[in-house]
């Protein structure tokens, strides 16, 4: 058996037509989405990501506006540019770039920014939410691995599955975790500490690995037939970019599976887009 390519790339194409098509109509009402990215330094893998978030704005057609602050911006100097965003009422979202330069403190930062305008989902009032099932931002990879599992798998039904997610931070696997409890998956989240990897993924319906490693999920983590989610970007020793699942030998026995790139990369920023857009009907209610 060879697993179906969930196909990360057309799926989030779909979703930034469908906000084309939606803003498009709001701004016939009058109502216009304005993202604001933070970008602090000059990391360059950052600047493409910036980069990027703009084009996109554009292709939908949102406004966005840039700031492309000095490595040596102090903390107190980006705190008071987040809280003149969150003043504006013509700003809808804020973005800060991460990782920050190692004098700003990321915490501190995010909980800076009015949780109404955090797309990225990391504010603790938006994270409460999701802990306890209220509406608020979702992190933007896990959401859209949830939109994978739905739009990519024929109609596969995540109700009752078993899922194990690899990995535990704050930005993937925790509200990943959160997320696949929402859809009724029986979840189980592994990390560094744990014991017998191997035979806690063997359980898996549904794999989700979210490590930072190359290559760590082999076939001998996968169960035949499994969905196989692969969130990691890595680098292998040829410089290629690669995931954390030894895609040709997983691809051979998993029945779904995404591959890197083309797969959960490009759904971030189509969620963070989504996040813009709901942001930008908050404010409007
Ligand atoms: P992180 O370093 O914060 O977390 C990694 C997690 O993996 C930790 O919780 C750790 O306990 C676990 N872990 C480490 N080694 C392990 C092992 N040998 N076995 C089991 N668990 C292990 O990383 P992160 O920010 O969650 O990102 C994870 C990966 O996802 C990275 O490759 C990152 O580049 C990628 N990522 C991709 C996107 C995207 O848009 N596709 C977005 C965010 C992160």
């Amino acid at each position: 058996m060879s697993a179906k390519i969930i196909d990360g790339k057309a799926i989030s194409q779909q979703i930034k037509d469908e906000l084309k098509e939606k803003t498009a109509a709001l701004k016939e009402k009058g109502i216009e989405v304005t993202l604001a990215v933070i970008l602090v330094g000059e990391d360059p893998a950052s600047q493409v990501y910036v980069r990027n978030k703009k084009r996109a704005c554009e292709y939908i057609g949102y406004n966005s506006l840039s700031y492309e602050l000095p490595a040596e911006t102090s903390q107190e100097e980006l705190l008071k540019l987040i809280d003149e965003l969150n003043g504006r009422k013509d700003v809808d979202g804020i973005l800060v770039q991460m990782p920050l330069p190692k004098h700003i403190d990321e915490k501190t930062v995010i909980n800076a920014i009015d949780p109404s305008k955090d797309v990225d989902g990391f504010h603790p009032i938006n994270v409460g939410a999701l802990v306890v099932g209220d509406k608020g931002f979702v992190s933007c990879t896990p959401a859209g691995v949830i939109q994978l599992l739905k739009r990519g798998t024929d109609g596969y039904d995540i109700s009752g599955k078993e899922c194990v997610i690899i990995g535990r931070s704050n930005i993937v696997g925790k509200p990943m975790s959160l997320l696949m409890l929402r859809e009724n998956a029986t979840v189980t989240i592994a990390h560094s500490r744990t014991k017998n990897l191997e035979e806690v993924c063997k359980r898996a319906d549904i794999i989700i690995a979210a490590v930072g490693k190359a290559g760590v999920i082999t076939r001998d983590h996968v169960k035949e037939g499994a969905v196989v989610i692969d969130v990691g970007i890595n680098r292998s020793k040829d410089g290629k970019l690669c995931g954390d699942v030894k895609y040709d030998e997983v691809s051979e026995i998993a029945s779904y599976i995404t591959p890197v790139p083309g797969g959960v990369g490009p759904m971030t920023i189509a969620m963070l887009m989504n996040n813009c857009y709901e942001a930008a009907l908050l404010h409007n209610a």
